[in-house]
């Protein structure tokens, strides 16, 4: 089976194993450096992330996990995750940085306290997608070559709906949590990659 990675550092780390293991996947926590190694695919979870962001300097965990990125593994960060992911950080804490490697700009907590648990039904290129919203980040910005997949609401295709899914590359981010409403397409497609990147790399 495929060999999928959780950063477990912070947040929701239990949610993302137990999804991928119903999938049919072997899930790895990984804390530290050596547990990035032989992985076919990589999630980083939802939570805090100024504070996984703290966390991963103080592990030694930064350098290893951006030459990880840069290297192609295929890769979900889900909320926090997907800020940890993006190139630019609106909103940061105080010293904040994020891994970078996703050429988009996210606002952190952009969505108002109204919106701080919310559950819907998104129209994504995946398919209908029900996600949970919890002080999530808008993606306000993408570079070339950034996929939209998903937008909040129902049309992924309006343009002035908020962007909450993209992909560039090996690289999936997303401002909510499909891993707590018992979604299982973000993280079939991320499997999806996996397999692919095996048959390529062997
Ligand atoms: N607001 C959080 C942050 O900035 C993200 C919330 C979440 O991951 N559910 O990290």
């Amino acid at each position: 089976g495929l060999r999928v990675g959780v950063l477990a550092l912070q947040g929701g780390v239990r949610e993302h194993v137990e999804l991928l293991t119903s999938l049919g996947a072997r899930a790895v926590l990984v804390r530290r450096p050596v547990q990035l190694e032989d992985l076919d695919a990589l999630v980083l979870p939802g939570g805090e992330s100024s504070t996984i962001d703290r966390l991963t300097r103080i592990l030694g965990l930064r350098d290893p996990l951006r030459a990880t990125l840069a290297g192609g593994l295929p890769t979900l960060g889900t909320c926090a995750g997907l800020i940890l992911l993006a190139d630019r950080v609106l909103d940061p804490a105080p010293g904040q940085q994020s891994l970078g490697g996703l050429d988009v700009t996210v606002r952190r907590n952009a969505f108002g306290r109204q919106v701080d648990s919310a559950e819907e039904t998104l129209a994504t290129t995946l398919g209908p997608v029900r996600a949970a919203f919890i002080r999530a980040p808008e993606v306000v910005a993408v570079g070339e070559g950034v996929e939209v997949n998903a937008r909040r609401g129902d049309d992924v295709g309006d343009p002035h709906a908020p962007i909450v899914g993209v992909r560039a590359g090996s690289l999936l981010g997303i401002s909510f949590h499909p891993e707590l409403t018992g979604e299982t397409t973000v993280h079939r497609e991320l499997l999806r990659l996996a397999s692919v990147r095996r048959g390529r790399v062997g």
